[in-house]
């Protein structure tokens, strides 16, 4: 599979390349840019995402999903097809072809194969046993105090969350929910957040603050999120409206100084 943008839901255990688990609120999908910048500060070029065969059904999606016709169409029925179907194709191949992706029955089989795949920093087995054992330790009563584990449950709250996108909480060691999977996550870069600055026209500014005649800028080109549509912060999701809109923007100004 060529390498593209995953995105992992909640449950997960997060390690660093030795082996140790990030701190709260380092957990996926939770807090990714200070994730980032701990990695960075760290000197860590990857980090991994343990997770069972059942985390991976619910929480294990690959980027843009969210967008799919289902959704979008606002078709209940087939919304509720999808709580059963998740994107298994696309995940499934993702988990069978990937060369980040590495899966084993039980965790010292799991932590060879990770350690297959990234020789120069091998985990330390006994390290992520630990991780893993104390984690799941926190699942034995329901008061558990781990800062991830109560995360899951809050967002388990919401109905549609625990319908379609949350796995019930479970050990990673429960072999009822195995095999265990090991996904190797590194910084990607996908969107600019940057790009020239521009009028409110979609004329291009000097850095002196005037107007480059004749010249236009849109989508990611002309700032973030396209356009800076959503001024400087960089909305999940919302990037292609911002480019559509101020290319259209763009269009309409060049449309209005041909016929000046
Ligand atoms: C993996 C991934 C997932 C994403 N998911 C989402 C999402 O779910 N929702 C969302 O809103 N946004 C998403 N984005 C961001 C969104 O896709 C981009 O912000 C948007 O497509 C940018 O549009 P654009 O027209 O500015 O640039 P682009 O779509 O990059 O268009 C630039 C075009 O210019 C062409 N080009 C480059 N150099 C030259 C040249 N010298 N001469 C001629 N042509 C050239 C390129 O080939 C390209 O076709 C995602 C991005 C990635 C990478």
């Amino acid at each position: 599979m060529p390498r593209g943008a995953a995105a992992v839901r909640p449950s997960p255990l997060r390690l660093d390349p030795t082996g140790r688990r990030l701190p709260p609120p380092l957990f996926p999908s939770h807090a990714n840019l200070q994730t980032l910048g701990h990695l960075g500060r760290a000197g860590h070029a990857h980090s991994w995402v343990v997770m069972t065969c059942s985390m991976a059904d619910k929480e294990f999606a690959l980027s843009g999903s969210d967008q799919n016709p289902d959704l979008t169409c606002k078709n209940p029925a087939l919304m509720a097809l999808q709580a059963h179907r998740t994107e298994a194709g696309s995940v499934r191949a993702s988990i069978e072809h990937s060369e980040d992706v590495v899966t084993g029955n039980r965790l010292p089989a799991l932590v060879a194969a990770m350690n297959a795949l990234t020789p120069a920093t091998p985990l330390d087995p006994a390290r992520v046993e630990h991780e893993v054992l104390t984690r799941d330790q926190q699942l034995l009563n329901d008061y558990g105090k781990d800062a991830q584990w109560m995360s899951v449950r809050n967002a388990r709250a919401y109905a549609p969350e625990r319908a379609l996108r949350i796995a019930p909480p479970h050990r990673l060691l429960d072999p009822a929910h195995g095999p265990l999977i090991a996904l190797r996550l590194r910084p990607l870069t996908r969107k600019t957040l940057g790009g020239v600055q521009t009028t409110l026209d979609a004329q291009v500014v000097r850095p002196d603050g005037t107007a480059f005649d004749g010249l236009y800028a849109a989508g990611e080109a002309a700032g973030f999120g396209g356009g800076g549509m959503h001024g400087y912060n960089a909305l999940e999701g919302g990037f292609l409206g911002g480019c559509v809109f101020s290319g259209h923007t763009a269009g309409r100004a060049l449309a209005a100084r041909e016929l000046a």
